[in-house]
């Protein structure tokens, strides 16, 4: 059992213009995830056969995370606008990644 589980988002913020996720953690904290960054983190089989082969997940800089849904009561299916919309990110693994807390992914200028 890990220490984090229960832990579950409480809410979801998709900023498509930034391209970057919010997630509000139940236990207070405040996540800020690039969409590319989730992108390069997608499990789903061809992006796990492809890690396993050890090519590293390279995604377009403007990938977009274009939708979110459930997937059972403790992960989230997440669509990118290449295509890929298989991958399911368990809470835990989301919880994992690296990600900058509460500063802006937007304030750097484009
Ligand atoms: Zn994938």
């Amino acid at each position: 059992m890990s220490l984090i589980a229960g832990l579950r988002p409480l809410e979801l913020r998709n900023h498509a213009d930034g391209r970057w996720l919010e997630i509000e953690w139940s236990d207070a904290v405040t996540a800020v995830i690039p969409h590319r960054l989730l992108r390069e983190a997608c499990r789903c089989a061809s992006c796990l056969a492809a890690t396993r082969a050890g090519n590293a997940v390279a995604a377009p800089a403007d990938v977009r995370l274009d939708s979110i849904e459930a997937y059972g009561p403790n992960a989230l299916r997440l669509f990118f606008s290449d295509g890929h919309d298989r991958g399911l990110f368990p809470f835990e693994y989301l919880r994992a990644l690296p990600v900058r807390g509460r500063e802006r992914a937007d304030s750097t200028g484009k």
